[in-house]
């Protein structure tokens, strides 16, 4: 009986990431200024609409707080002290350079990259161009590689045993059946097919009369010891 069992097992999929989410949110913070906010100078009659959007946690100790000659930021709808437009991981002011608004929060593009850009799940570095995904998780390129012999698998046929994953060669080394003949391994790659009798396997090209080397694929056989041989060899030899 042919089966290709294996040959399943080889549909692993890679799939290519073009763009990681944080990285597509920095290109445009860096190339586009529409997230830059503006700065303006309370006039001697102070700001009775002001009021700093960090609230209770102003820098200034007084949200309303609109001193003659101090400036104020404006993005959108919101307002800040200068002082409190500030990054909210390094506490850097942004001033009116581009920052990435995330809901109420703003990062400085540094910060936003650091916390939010894609990592690589081996090497923990950020994935700045092109990365892979492999069940669902990130890696460079460079990283991706077999498990036995890291060569990189990017691009590459490939197949996972326990969630890892190998090479075709290693795989074939390490798991694959052997052909009871030659002692390759059966690899199931490119839709080879192979005979299974009880235990033992062969490849197609493989499973041969023992006696007289005819193709055995498709054929009544007999198993004699270690061996199989067409019927008229088995005749042949009862005689
Ligand atoms: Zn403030
Ligand atoms: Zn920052
Ligand atoms: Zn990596
Ligand atoms: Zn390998
Ligand atoms: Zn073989
Ligand atoms: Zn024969």
């Amino acid at each position: 009986m042919a089966t290709d069992a294996l040959s399943e097992r080889l549909s692993s999929k890679l799939h290519l990431q073009t763009k990681t989410v944080g990285e597509e949110r920095i290109r445009r913070a860096k190339e586009k200024d529409d997230d830059v906010a503006f700065c303006t100078m309370f006039s001697m009659d102070g700001d009775p609409t002001f009021k700093c959007c960090l609230g209770k946690y102003c820098l200034i100790g007084d949200p309303k707080k609109t001193d003659p000659g101090t400036k104020k930021m404006e993005y959108k709808t919101r307002q800040w002290h200068e002082k409190c437009f500030c990054c909210v991981v390094c506490k850097n002011p942004i001033g009116t350079k581009s920052f990435i608004p995330r809901e109420q929060e703003i990062y400085c593009a540094g910060c936003y990259e650091d916390k939010f850009a894609t990592r690589c799940v081996k090497c923990n570095k950020i994935i700045t161009s092109g990365g892979v995904t492999y069940k669902n998780e990130p890696w460079h390129r460079d990283c991706f590689t077999c498990s036995n012999c890291n060569t990189s698998l990017a691009g590459q046929r490939f197949t996972s045993r326990d969630d890892k994953p190998y090479c075709a060669d290693c795989f074939g080394e390490l798991f694959a059946k052997r052909c009871t003949a030659c002692s390759k391994p059966i690899t199931g790659i490119g839709g080879t097919r192979f005979i299974s009798f009880e235990d033992r396997h062969w490849h197609n090209d493989c499973f041969i009369c023992a006696g007289c080397k005819t193709s055995l694929v498709g054929r009544g056989f007999i198993t004699d010891g270690d061996d199989i041989i067409c019927p008229e060899c088995a005749k042949m030899k009862l005689m």
